[in-house]
């Protein structure tokens, strides 16, 4: 096994983009270029609003083009908690929206013809314990009664679907699909170009200041962005440029594998129907296949950044656990990136003052949100007084003791790999 992304060997090239060199000046500054700050700039460019990204390493280059490319509308949390969360109105708004993340990717590889091999057969949630089983059925019910596609399956049918007996039926959501994300992520750039936006890559913004009414983010070069906005898009990769965001959220890492392209016969027994698929488990595991037949299984690793090709032994194990045909097929590639987790699973919009605005922690489900989000943050910097958005705003909180809670977190995956084991 190789640590290297299947998604940086197999994506279409990126748009040609440079270091920012000089000082300039725009309407909006964004910090970040993976889906966020991408669709923010591509919405914001079309609204005719002067957009300048500033990318530490390269479009994509993180979670957005490490990524599972499972395209899941929906939070982590049930419409009925939404609801109980956020109240009725703006409880259903937001189910609405979200409800509608995966419409708006494939909309978007649509109207802009990006090339990602998007398809969209669905995400299958297996259950991997009968009770697990009980909160996916209230789950496509609630669904169900707000008219989206999602259905129930039984254990035979789940086991046909997928090629394993390994779960207990399944609920099944017709408006999910897969794709290439980091072609994916390129695609929105180049889109993001084409509409005027200038992006710079291999430019780190170091500090935000305010300066007579606007604000000037300088970069690790030197250079000076003065602009009427900033728009912070940095998730699972929040460094300390805005005090105490970081703060805001664990930066877990996410791990993946992916075998050879599989023999005619393991891919006409492994989802042959190309759904993307995600378990139960307390430390879930995901799995698809890419375009090549090729076969993918992610999940949490070790707290910290992987070392080598050992750290990811536990995948390898959990893929031959669900598909046991997989047992002489020796996993190629490796590789793994950061998800942003918040203490309530919740995205969280913060506007820490006048003119800076941050959009982070995607909980894992960030491909159709982060696109859906970014586009949104675009309309709501465009049109500020019409309160699109339709998360509130809320105060940044740090999680108290951070820096105990990653080890927190890690004694809890090394906990949960156990109860799930037994
Ligand atoms: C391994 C893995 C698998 C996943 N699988 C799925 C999946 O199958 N389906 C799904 O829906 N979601 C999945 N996710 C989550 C999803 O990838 C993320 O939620 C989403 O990509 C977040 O997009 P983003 O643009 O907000 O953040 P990112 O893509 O992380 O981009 C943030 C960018 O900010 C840049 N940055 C940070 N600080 C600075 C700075 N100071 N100056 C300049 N640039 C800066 C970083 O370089 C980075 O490129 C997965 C995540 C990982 C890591």
């Amino acid at each position: 096994m190789i640590m290297r992304s299947l998604w940086a060997d197999t994506a279409e090239p990126a748009p040609p983009t440079t270091a920012l060199q000089a000082s300039a000046s725009a309407d909006v500054a964004i910090v970040g270029g993976g889906y966020t700050g991408l669709s923010a700039a591509l919405r914001l460019a079309e609204g005719g609003a002067g957009v300048l990204v500033l990318e530490a390493g390269a479009i994509g280059g993180l979670a957005s083009g490490l990524n599972g490319g499972q395209v899941i509308p929906g939070l982590k949390q049930d419409p009925e908690e939404i609801v109980a969360l956020f109240g009725h109105e703006r409880g259903e708004r937001l189910i609405e929206f979200v409800g509608r993340t995966a419409d708006i990717v494939f909309d978007l590889i649509a109207r802009h013809q990006i090339p990602c091999n998007a398809t969209r057969f669905g995400w299958i949630q297996a259950a991997h314990s009968p009770d697990a089983l009980t909160i996916i059925r209230r789950r496509v019910e609630q669904w169900q009664r707000r008219g989206a596609p999602l259905e129930m399956t039984d254990r035979a049918s789940t086991a046909a679907m997928i090629g394993s007996d390994a779960y207990f039926g399944a609920g099944i959501d017709r408006r999910a699909g897969n794709l290439q994300p980091l072609s994916y992520a390129r695609g929105i750039a180049r889109a993001a170009i084409a509409a005027g936006a200038r992006l710079h890559t291999d430019t780190r913004a170091v500090a935000i200041a305010r300066d007579r009414g606007r604000w000037n983010v300088t970069t690790a070069g030197g250079a000076v962005v003065n602009a009427e906005r900033v728009l912070l898009c940095t998730n699972g990769y929040t460094d300390n440029l805005w005090p105490a965001l970081r703060r805001t959220v664990i930066a877990a890492n996410s791990f993946q594998i992916a075998t050879p392209p599989l023999p005619d016969d393991l891919r006409r027994a492994i989802l042959p129907g190309g759904h993307a698929v995600s378990d139960t488990r307390r430390l879930l595991r995901y799995f698809r296949r890419d375009v090549s037949g090729r076969f993918l299984m992610g999940g949490r690793g070790p707290f910290r950044d992987p070392r080598g090709p050992e750290d990811f032994a536990h995948l390898q194990a959990a893929m031959i656990d669900v598909f046991p045909a997989l047992r002489d097929i020796e996993p190629e590639l490796c590789w793994g990136g950061r998800v942003a987790l918040t203490r309530d699973h919740l995205p969280h919009l913060h506007e820490p003052a006048n003119g800076v605005t941050a959009f982070l922690g995607y909980n894992g489900r960030g491909v159709g949100l982060a696109t859906a989000a970014g586009l949104a943050l675009g309309d709501h910097l465009l049109r500020p007084h019409e309160h699109t958005f339709p998360f509130p705003a809320t105060r940044i909180q740090p999680i108290p003791f951070h820096g105990l809670k990653r080890l927190y977190v890690a004694t809890v995956v090394a906990y949960y790999r156990f109860r799930d084991a037994m």
